[in-house]
């Protein structure tokens, strides 16, 4: 049986992308020696390709994000060196970010809204070039919908945006032999209108006489049937993901002369594949597709690049799972019926005795255990009086800039050669500084910096039990960036507080309240690797008992005011709206359950990167005090969808975009507050930074902050001289 895989992770094996691009940014590798790297990068993925399977695309690689690349592709935006491409990624005139359907992937936001569809045109033939320069493979893009979908400013224009580019994708496809095309999009619930304008464009590209193969993926596509009306040399869909794609084969075959690209081993969790599972779809897909075509389920670069690199991993633990480079060598076994081969079974995490105290402790759980006892309105008056809070507090999301001292700190430390005493004396020391130093800056809300934590999931993994971490399991994050999913193997309890030391030594430096900064459970599992043999809302209760325990520690040791972050809580639910009663109602029963707490407490959560307008509901259902959002990029927006919902709680709208590095004129941050002020009461509004500050440099951060406190003291006097008491 033909095999294809795609999407393999570009990082390298051992971060190479970052290494390399990142030296370029100081300076310390030109641009043909870059461009040499990822060519080499380019190498090894087709390496990898070919030790396994028969067909693959190639130009997947990319200088940093593929939406930014098909982009400037059809002429949205023009390059000519890559100073000027990184400028689009991370310089003044930088894209917004937005996560990647529901994965933790960050993918650069093209705009479209200056954009007219006659305006765009065919400016770099990405796929032909990769043709010229590689010999094998198939050439890659993004396709047409998936780029205008997940655009921004296409909004009255988009069917002629597609008929636009319907014409620059049939001059690509004319150009090449062959094309992989992506489109994800089309797994979204899509209009009839949506599907028209996709039938209409394919039906052009697939005019070029080339061999086209279109991927989708993450989920099934509603009415498949109607893309084998279009001419497709192939067709590549999810069978990991979603039920709709097997239930409509079965039911309506697959046309015969096209190929059934089908996606069977995962590509985004990690547990090896069930052979036998796998083996009945096979069995069932050969039925209906005469030409079938095994290959991963999604692209692979959710996942590491290989198990190899694990020296850590328990056995049992090492043998039960699959990276990228596994995960091929699991489709080449099933497509020469030798999966047995691929040694281990499918555990899907039950890989530790179960613990019954935690396990009971789920099942006992009532339906008062998911909500606070005192509704918000009578707390926040209980708060009020107990906190002494100014109007329009200032406060951060948490983070303080990791400087290079501190990740040398914890390297040596995590090498070992720092001792763990004075490793934590040198936290100290910088809980202490930023506790100083807030305190002279004049917020009102201090946090202790989070410089003991590398990464916000990964570090409670590795306080819970339950959990292991992964030595070079990278995952891409966003551009260069790339993040360790923790794997969850067992059920989960805590073993010890896992922040309390932190928090109190610095609340014990200040009378001002210090907020304890915990991540929630939604987003602990939405960046985790997580276990598939017992149900997803286990787990996730499991985590927020912990959370809670931690919860009732800070309350027993006088900690006040307390944030549970949430920035996945978007990112988990499923692509079609109509699957998200499900999730949202267990994420919200975790979260809830996690804060439960005295009304004395005040819980702030915090959420970013997502569009949050149409999850305001879902949001206003959780059982926080005080929420905080990123505003300043939309320019207070999501204020619009706060007034329609009648927010009755209160807000910290971001006021400083700390993605950044431009220092924000408190003129700019009180228009955030002031256009928030036409929706909200004074009394809701808080004043803060969009995102926690780990990225950023002290030097901004100080500007910024002293803007910020600025403008938090002017409001509350120009709203004293205004509203009687
Ligand atoms: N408290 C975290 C921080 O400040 C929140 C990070 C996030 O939202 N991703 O870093
Ligand atoms: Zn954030």
């Amino acid at each position: 049986m033909q095999t294809y895989a795609y999407g393999f992770p570009r990082l390298g094996k051992k971060r190479e992308y970052k290494r390399v691009i990142e030296a370029f940014w100081r300076n310390e590798l030109t641009e043909q020696e870059l461009l040499a790297s990822f060519d080499l990068f380019q190498r090894h993925m087709i390496e990898s390709y070919e030790s396994c399977v028969s067909t693959f695309p190639v130009g997947e690689i990319t200088y940093y994000d593929s939406m930014l690349d098909t982009a400037i592709m059809v002429g949205l935006y023009k390059f000519s060196g890559l100073d000027d491409y990184y400028d689009m990624c991370r310089g003044k005139g930088a894209l917004e970010l937005r996560k990647w359907f529901n994965t933790n992937y960050h993918y650069l936001v093209p705009d479209f809204s200056t954009a007219r569809p006659a305006s765009l045109g065919l400016h770099w033939n990405k796929p032909l070039d990769y043709f010229l320069r590689i010999d094998r493979g198939i050439p890659y893009t993004i396709g047409p919908f998936t780029l205008l979908k997940l655009s921004k400013g296409t909004s009255g224009n988009f069917a002629e945006f597609m008929e636009a580019l319907a014409e620059i994708y049939f001059q690509i496809a004319s150009s090449v032999p062959s094309l992989h095309i992506d489109e994800p999009a089309l797994v979204l619930q899509l209009t009839p209108g949506e599907r028209n304008s996709i039938k209409r464009t394919y039906q052009r590209i697939t005019q070029s006489g080339s061999e086209v193969n279109l991927f989708t993926y993450y989920d099934s596509v509603d009415n498949l049937e109607e893309l084998y009306e279009i001419p497709f040399f192939s067709l590549g869909v999810d069978f990991v993901h979603g039920t709709g794609n097997l239930e409509t084969i079965l039911r309506s075959g697959f046309p015969g002369a096209m190929r059934l690209i089908a996606g069977v081993v995962d590509g985004r969790n990690i547990w090896k594949t069930d052979i036998q599972k796998a083996t009945r779809l096979i069995e069932a897909l050969r039925q209906k597709a005469d030409k079938l075509v095994l290959s991963n389920a999604g692209p692979l670069f959710h996942l590491p690049v290989s198990v190899s690199y694990e020296y850590g991993l328990a056995p049992e633990l090492k043998e039960g799972i699959a990276f990228a480079e596994e995960r091929l060598t699991e489709v080449r076994l099933l497509a020469q019926s030798r999966a047995e081969q691929t040694s281990g079974s499918a555990k899907s995490g039950s890989l530790l005795p179960g613990n019954t105290v935690v396990q009971k402790r789920v099942a006992d759980l009532k339906e008062g255990d998911f909500v606070r006892d005192v509704p918000y309105k009578v707390r926040s008056r209980i708060q009020h009086q107990t906190l002494g809070l100014p109007l329009f507090p200032s406060t951060t999301i948490g983070s303080f800039p990791q400087t290079k001292e501190i990740r040398a700190k914890r390297a040596a430390f995590r090498n070992g050669s720092l001792h763990k005493e004075q490793y934590k004396h040198f936290i100290k020391e910088k809980i202490e500084e930023v506790v100083r130093f807030q305190e002279d800056t004049g917020l009102d809300v201090l946090v202790h910096g989070e410089f003991e934590r590398s990464d916000m999931v990964e570090f409670f993994a590795e306080k819970m039990e339950g959990f292991t971490c992964t030595r070079e399991g990278w995952v891409l994050s966003y551009g260069t960036r790339a993040y360790r999913p923790p794997i969850l193997f067992g059920d989960v309890s805590r073993r010890d507080p896992m922040t309390l030391e932190e928090i109190c030594y610095a609340q014990s430096l200040t009378r001002k309240p210090i907020k304890g900064m915990l991540t929630g459970p939604v987003t602990i599992l939405a960046w985790s690797f997580v276990r598939e043999d017992i149900a997803i809302e286990k787990t996730a209760y499991q985590i927020a008992l912990c959370l809670n325990d931690e919860i009732q520690d800070y309350q027993n040791a006088g900690i006040r005011i307390i944030q549970v972050d949430e920035p996945a809580f978007r990112e988990g639910a499923p692509l079609k709206k109509r699957d998200w009663d499900f999730y949202y109602s267990w994420a919200t029963k975790a979260f809830n359950l996690a804060v439960k707490s005295d009304p004395q407490t005040q819980i702030h959560t915090h959420m970013c990167y997502s569009d949050f307008g149409d999850i305001i509901q879902q949001i206003s259902a959780l059982d926080f005090d005080v929420i905080s959002v990123e505003a300043s990029r939309s320019g207070g927006e999501i204020i619009d969808q706060f007034r329609e919902m009648n927010f009755g709680k209160q807000i910290g709208l971001g006021v400083w975009d700390i993605h950044s590095p431009v220092v924000p004129k408190a003129e700019q941050m009180q228009k955030v507050v002031r256009k928030a002020l036409e929706v909200l009461n004074p009394d809701q509004l808080w004043v803060n930074p969009d995102c926690g500050l780990k990225t950023r440099g002290w030097e901004e951060t100080k500007a910024a902050l002293r803007n910020m406190v600025t403008i938090s003291r002017i409001m509350r006097s120009s709203s004293r001289n205004t509203t009687p008491d």
